[in-house]
């Protein structure tokens, strides 16, 4: 395999994956992935790393937000609650209505 075509397809290969390169570009990877080993394991490689890191960088802050706002409007929420039931509970006394 020649030398030169490896490293030229290594260098386009995060813009191949990326969907930034023109068609013939995109023809002239895919073919020597095809026949080259080397450079189809690097594909593979490169390609599934896009995915993991999409996956791990988008979920777990998602998911972390989502459970810390959840967290803060049950305590907001019950807080708030509070306070409503104190001021009544005050209002009551301090004017005896009981
Ligand atoms: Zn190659």
């Amino acid at each position: 395999m020649n030398r030169f075509e490896c490293d030229l397809v290594m260098d386009l290969l995060p813009r191949y994956i990326d969907q930034k390169t023109s068609d013939e570009t995109t023809r002239f990877i895919e073919a020597h992935i095809e026949t080259c080993a080397e450079c189809h394991a690097m594909y593979e490689a490169m390609s599934s790393d896009v995915d993991v890191v999409k996956t791990t960088e988008a979920k777990p802050k998602r998911f972390h937000l989502n459970a810390i706002g959840k967290m803060a409007l049950i305590v907001l929420g019950y807080l708030a609650f509070l306070i409503v039931a104190l001021v009544i509970v005050t209002y009551i006394m301090a004017n005896g209505v009981f």
